[in-house]
């Protein structure tokens, strides 16, 4: 299965698609995180990227389409994945359609987060995540079940975004309903997006993905 998740920084995408992953069995593939990771390792990429990312500015999509191109190619997968922010532009979503296209494969869904945008800078002025695993928490939707201790992998190590100040934000929602939001009509006319109810609580918007999903495959 191929999915892109669509939606507004601080939708919920990461979350659901740590949940589809565990669900299917396919790769998450999100680029912000492998941005994270290479401004960590300070590659040349990741020292390109971090002050684009610092002023919530989009990364030049040819960067960004080699960064993916290399990614599906990896041997996990092979099953499929979830991309979880990417394509972001138009350049990029006609380049992941040539690069499926290239390996005989295509999207299967396209699925769009929706959520108001009040209720996105709360979202992501409380998220936070394990240091370790990654697992995704908030201050007050979705604490760790023991406080201070990781679910997933019991770190009690958690950090926060650089990019998730409200000066930072309010740029990256601009470049959002900029340059990502003509995205949906682009999948819509292909017959591929799917809507959910990104305002319900996370379990509720995980159900009515599945759910979504599963009718689509029939
Ligand atoms: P994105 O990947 O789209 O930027 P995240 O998945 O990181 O968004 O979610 C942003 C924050 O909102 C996280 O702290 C997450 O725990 C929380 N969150 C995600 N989905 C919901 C939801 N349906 N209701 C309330 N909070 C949510
Ligand atoms: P995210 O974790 O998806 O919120 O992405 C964090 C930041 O990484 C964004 O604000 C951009 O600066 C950059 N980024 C992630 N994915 C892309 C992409 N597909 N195209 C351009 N920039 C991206």
């Amino acid at each position: 299965m191929r999915l892109v998740l669509l939606g507004p920084p601080g939708a919920g995408k990461g979350t659901q698609a740590q949940r589809i992953k565990a669900n299917y069995g396919i790769a998450h593939l999100s680029t912000g995180d492998m941005l994270r990771e290479a401004v960590a390792a300070g590659t040349e990429v990741g020292r390109r990227a971090k002050a684009i990312m610092d002023a919530g500015r989009l990364v030049p999509d040819e960067v960004m389409i080699r960064l993916v191109a290399e990614r599906i190619a990896q041997p996990d997968c092979a099953r499929g994945f979830v991309l979880d922010g990417f394509p972001r532009t138009r350049a990029q979503a006609e380049a992941l359609d040539a690069l499926l296209a290239e390996r005989g494969e295509r999207l299967d869904a396209v699925l769009e987060i929706a959520v108001d945008d009040d209720a996105l800078v709360e979202r992501i002025s409380g998220r936070f995540a394990c240091a370790q695993c990654g697992a995704g928490y908030h201050d007050r939707f979705k604490q760790p079940e023991v406080a201070g201790v990781c679910d997933v992998c019991g770190s009690r190590e958690f950090v926060r975004r650089d990019d998730d100040k409200a000066e930072t934000v309010r740029a990256r929602l601009e470049a959002y309903q900029a340059q990502t939001a003509p995205l949906l009509p682009y999948y819509r006319d292909q017959g591929l997006l799917i809507a959910v109810d990104g305002m319900a609580e996370i379990d509720q918007v995980s159900a009515e993905v599945l759910e979504k999903l599963e009718a689509a495959a029939r």
